[in-house]
């Protein structure tokens, strides 16, 4: 079942104070009930007796690396995080999300596109707390279609033909639209925890399936790339 989104309880791990009432003003606004911590302590605590269903973590934290803050969550909670970071680092916003962070978020942000970032974070955790549905949804964004259970993809309602790793490549963006995946999760998910880490076979691919499902591959419409971190999928309908 689905929760009232005007009920969804936000934590918001973040020291800077004028960044803190932007996001709970803009927060409250939307019906949401947000709670500031200004430490990484006082987040990790007020996680425990909050139980909030998302957290917004800055990663430049005055007691410990927002990075600690996501390894201790994970440690005992799949609540969704999204990292709110200055900064500009690729391989800091991979680590968190490789360490279990389900998106990031670079400062300076509009608020349309904090909420959009709550809002999949949001869906995605009842999807994964909804295992009722049997059968997956078919992802449908603008003219392509993927479908799960017969493994057919459409574009234009013509069936393009992929290879079984592009398949597998492209359906698992899908499941995940409207988030980014690392290189190093999709290499995992793959090829095997045993790869290299050699992201040229990933890019062959994403080459491939972007020559295949869009119409201009240098201005895609569906697969777009997070330089240095990833890939996100345009969010399905
Ligand atoms: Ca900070």
């Amino acid at each position: 079942m689905t929760k009232n989104l005007s009920k969804n309880t936000i934590l918001l791990i973040e020291d800077e104070e004028n960044i803190c009432s932007f996001i709970s003003t803009a927060l409250k606004n939307q019906n949401y009930k947000i709670t500031c911590a200004s430490s990484g302590k006082e987040g990790l605590h007020l996680t425990a007796s909050l139980c909030p269903d998302i957290i917004l973590l800055d990663l430049g934290l005055p007691d410990m690396d927002g990075i600690e803050v996501i390894r201790k969550l994970r440690s005992w909670t799949p609540v969704p995080v999204i990292v709110i970071s200055a900064r500009t680092n690729e391989h800091e916003k991979a680590r968190a999300l490789d360490l279990g962070a389900d998106d990031y978020i670079t400062k300076p942000f509009s608020t349309v596109e904090l909420l959009a970032r709550i809002r999949t974070s949001l869906r995605h955790s009842s999807q994964m707390q909804d295992m009722t549905s049997t059968e997956p949804k078919p992802y449908h964004c603008k003219n392509l279609t993927i479908h799960f259970e017969n493994h057919v993809v459409t574009l234009d309602g013509k069936i393009i033909h992929l290879t079984q790793i592009e398949y597998k490549l492209l359906t698992l963006l899908a499941k995940n639209s409207g988030r980014v995946l690392t290189y190093t999760y999709l290499m995992e998910k793959i090829w095997g925890p045993y790869t290299d880490n050699n992201n040229q076979i990933l890019r062959v691919n994403m080459a491939n399936i972007r020559r295949k499902i869009e119409k201009n591959p240098a201005a895609p419409e569906y697969v777009f790339t997070e330089i240095g971190i990833g890939y996100r999928m345009e969010e399905g309908d």
